[in-house]
């Protein structure tokens, strides 16, 4: 693997595209829904693997924050962790 591929910083062969610093501005507006994706944002994540797998991931943390909050209530598992807990303290 080319060492040179692992960094899109270096690479100014796209004039109009953002750099990864400025496409991770954009990226958590984004998410938060204070902006829609522009042509810049949307080009930068096509050329640029990293910053789409980090525009993934954190859309996809976003909507399960989201429905967790709308649940209003302990996942069972974790409820269970914290009485297994209790219970060994007790011992
Ligand atoms: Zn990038």
């Amino acid at each position: 693997m080319d060492a040179k591929d692992m960094n899109c910083n270096s690479d100014q062969s796209h004039e109009h595209s953002y750099t990864c610093d400025e496409c991770m501005n954009v990226l958590h507006m984004v998410i938060d829904k204070e902006t829609d994706a522009n042509e810049e944002f949307k080009q930068h994540l096509k050329d640029c693997l990293p910053c789409l797998e980090k525009y993934n991931l954190d859309s996809a943390i976003k909507e399960v924050l989201a429905k967790k909050c709308d649940q209003h209530e302990p996942p069972q598992k974790l409820v269970h962790e914290i009485k297994d807990k209790i219970f060994n303290n007790v011992e």
